[in-house]
């Protein structure tokens, strides 16, 4: 019996129940003892007269009135009653609970938590607590459709009271006494069943510690496996037939361009696999870095591959390769999951014989499936969007593989240092010549109309227009115009004059390409589409970007977006359609309208970020925490990755008795990294 043991043994896991909680990320019941709640219900008995009006309280009395319920609506009902409370009454409502009703008995006691209406004293009710609970306070957990509130804290509960005498101790002693830190067995069971809000504080900050600890800990062990000598991974690359490749290319390299290229060339050359990352603003040209460094290891013999996030970027980049390689000797494939079984079975054999020596593709190039002959460099697009281990699986398909990762959202210095802890760094802080910033402006929805105009008048001038739109179809999020409806608005408006596309994340990949490319040749002059194309699309053409809803996206992404147009000499134009409730809303739309560095924008996007601002964080580059929050928490941050460093730092580090627990630990869960 250890931590590790998968949720199916518990009892009341079964296979299916399973599949659901893997997707909520628990697989182990370690995984289920560190899914942490995300807030607590007070529910220790409070005296309504001291109660502030608007607050959620806990009261106890007797049911002083037979509970009536009334219905209305569809499936709508409305419980009523009484409650006695030191000889004062009031009325108490739960809505949508009739069932309540059989559980309630006159004149007997119960705990009503819910919200307190001080002005009418009255109980907007929650949750029924039948039996005296004294203080006490309930986890709420994220929760799904699939897998109920009440499922996981159940599970929860049995996994503590199964495993806990197993819960080892994982941090060194000497960090437990150094940052007066709970022992991971307190951590974890006042993490779940505090006694006060205290208690749940201090469990947290030990979780936060932990967290950061151990994620370091993982940067810190790849490090050292990377920085060892490896004659394999020296690229003896043909300086003549590379001089020749960047003469044929359309343009000059910028100064910038031509430093990261020797950087990354020098890197090759050596008996350490490089392992680099290359940050440049969207538009500062990553790609024909990237082909440079391709074509060199492809000169010594060895093959490289280019992985992106999404098929249409590996489609893009296969295509655009194509176009440079093609007065040299290279073969290139592509490989997606959209590759046809047929297509993947002729290729199969001939990346793994080194007939084929570039390979484009998304995570399908780490498949088990896919062996090469001798993988000299693996180039990670849009590298953010790619976690720790997905790298390194890449990375472990060859032999002293180097490493290239390119990302267009910087993070702060404070936070690359301890998130891209493994790599080395460097920067293209220069744009083509020529290129002027996008002139974005944010207007109301209301003024959409003199937006069209706008647009209109560029389409007149032969240039092409992205619309972007937040969500497709009816989704949840109630008011937010969906792409299928916007593209038939702008068919109403535009066609047949200018011809209208779409592209969403539901389509088909074929259906995906055949939108991408069309708009690629101009085939049509619109195109409405979801966030499908925020990374890495190049259509020259294309120069007004309309977004609308645009405060539903962090500010890198939509710095992201608009960097799809602009990708020429010609003027760009972006409008953002928006208007944010909040006034960190309005702040963001006139920051990125303000300004067009990426940097500044990614700083400001992890200071504004606000609550439940999803998308903001995933764009922003930072690796999603499960409790720590490495902006707010960035003392904890520090202090966790110097004390990684420090442990690591000794090479028999593993054997040292106080780190013998650790190390099992990391080893059993690296699998928390993955995304
Ligand atoms: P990103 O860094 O965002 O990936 P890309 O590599 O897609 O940017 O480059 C953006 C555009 O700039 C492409 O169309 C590319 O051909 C062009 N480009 C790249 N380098 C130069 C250069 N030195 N001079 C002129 N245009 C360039
Ligand atoms: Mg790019």
């Amino acid at each position: 019996m250890e931590l590790n043991d998968p949720v199916t043994v518990l009892s009341g896991v079964g296979e299916k129940k399973s599949v659901t909680l893997n997707k909520l990320g628990i697989n182990t019941v370690n995984d289920l003892l560190t899914y942490f709640p995300w807030r607590y219900d007070d529910l220790s008995v409070k005296d309504p007269q001291t109660t502030e009006s608007g607050q959620k309280v806990t009261i106890r009395g007797v049911v002083a009135t037979e509970p009536t319920v009334n219905f209305f609506g569809r499936k709508k009902s409305r419980l009523r009653f009484l409650l006695k409370v030191d000889g004062q009454t009031y009325p108490v409502t739960f809505f949508n609970q009739p069932w309540l009703k059989k559980q309630l008995e006159l004149n007997h006691e119960v705990s009503v938590y819910g919200t307190f209406d001080a002005a009418r004293q009255q109980i907007n009710g929650m949750k029924l607590i039948k039996q005296e609970l004294g203080s006490s306070f309930d986890s709420i957990y994220p929760a799904t459709k699939e897998v109920k509130q009440n499922t996981i804290k159940k599970l929860v509960k049995t996994a503590f009271d199964e495993y806990e005498s197993v819960i080892p101790e994982v941090l060194p002693e000497s960090l437990i006494q150094k940052y007066r830190l709970e022992s991971f067995h307190d951590m974890i069971k006042n993490v779940h069943f505090p006694k006060s809000p205290k208690d749940a504080d201090k469990a947290f900050r030990t979780a936060k510690f932990m967290e950061f600890f151990f994620f370091s800990m993982r940067i810190q062990q790849l490090k050292k496996m990377h920085r060892q000598e490896n004659d394999a991974s020296v690229v003896q690359y043909d300086d003549q037939l590379l001089t020749k490749f960047s003469q044929k290319l359309p343009f000059s390299l910028t100064d910038s361009q031509q430093k990261v290229t020797d950087e990354i060339l020098k890197d090759l050359n050596s008996p350490y696999p490089m392992n680099r990352l290359l940050q440049g603003d969207v538009g500062s040209g990553k790609t024909v870095v990237a082909a440079i460094s391709m074509f060199a290891t492809v000169t010594s013999g060895k093959q490289a591959v280019i992985m992106a996030p999404t098929e249409i970027l590996a489609e893009q980049h296969a295509e655009n390769l194509a176009n440079m390689f093609s007065d040299f000797d290279v073969n290139i494939a592509l490989l997606t999951g959209a590759t046809s079984a047929q297509a993947r079975r002729a290729m199969l054999p001939n990346i793994e014989n080194g007939e084929i020596n570039i390979i484009v593709g998304t995570h399908a190039l780490f498949q088990d499936s896919v062996h090469y002959h001798d993988l000299g460099l693996a180039v990670i697009d849009e590298q953010h969007r790619f976690g720790v281990n997905q790298r390194q699986a890449m990375r472990e398909k060859g032999e002293g593989t180097n490493v290239l990762a390119m990302t267009a959202t910087p993070i702060p210095r404070t936070l690359a240092i301890t998130m891209y802890g493994d790599m080395d760094v460097s920067i293209i802080n220069q744009m083509p010549n020529g290129r002027k910033p996008v002139k974005t402006t944010w207007i109301s929805a209301t003024k959409t109309k003199s937006a069209l105009a706008f647009l209109k008048k560029q389409l007149l001038a032969g240039k092409q227009a992205y619309v972007v739109t937040p969500l497709i179809e009816e989704s949840e999020a109630v008011d937010m115009k969906n792409a299928v409806a916007i593209y038939e608005r702008f068919q109403a408006i535009f066609e047949p004059e200018f011809k209208v596309g779409l592209l969403h994340g539901r389509m088909t990949n074929d259906e995906k390409n055949t939108a991408m490319t069309d708009f690629a040749s101009n085939k049509f002059s619109v195109l409405v589409a979801t966030t499908v194309i925020e990374v890495g699309v190049d259509v020259k053409n294309a120069n007004v970007m309309l977004i609308f809803d645009a405060d539903h996206f962090g500010l890198s992404q939509l710095h992201q977006l608009r960097g799809r147009v602009g990708r020429s000499s010609e003027q760009a134009y972006c409008v953002l359609i928006a208007d944010p409730k909040t006034e960190n809303g309005r702040k963001r739309m006139e920051i990125v309208a303000e300004s067009s560095d990426g940097f500044y924008l990614s700083q400001k996007d992890l200071e504004l970020r606000g609550q439940g601002d999803i998308t903001g964080k995933q764009q922003s580059g930072v690796p999603d925490f499960k409790v720590a929050d490495p902006v707010e928490d960035l003392n904890i941050l520090n202090v966790a990755n110097q004390e990684a460093q420090r442990i690591t730092s000794e090479s028999d580090w593993k054997r040292k008795p106080e780190n013998v627990q650790l190390a099992k630990y990391l080893k059993m869960n690296q699998h928390i990294f993955t995304d």
